[in-house]
């Protein structure tokens, strides 16, 4: 398994279909683990998955999928 496969179900992920790039989630995350993609077009918000999962989730309480007006974000399913 190279590092780009690694995946971890306590981790969240943006649906990028839903997501209508309001931007809400990203100052509500205390690790700041999600950021704004400008490379993409149109851009995309993404949340880096090492800092989400090196994260005490017992702090955050997933704070970032409550604050989603669309629920564009899950937990990840493995
Ligand atoms: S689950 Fe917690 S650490 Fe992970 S992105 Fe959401 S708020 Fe940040
Ligand atoms: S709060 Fe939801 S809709 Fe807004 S940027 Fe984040 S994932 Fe996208």
């Amino acid at each position: 398994m190279n590092a780009g496969s690694i995946m971890w179900n306590d981790t969240v992920v943006i649906d990028i279909d839903k997501c209508v790039r309001c931007g809400a989630c990203v100052p509500e995350c205390p690790a700041e683990a999600i950021y704004n993609c400008s490379n993409c077009s149109p851009e995309c918000y993404i949340v880096d998955q090492e800092k989400c999962h090196n994260f005490d989730k017992s702090e955050c309480q997933y704070i970032c999928r409550d604050i989603c007006p669309v629920e564009a974000i899950h937990k990840r399913q493995l």
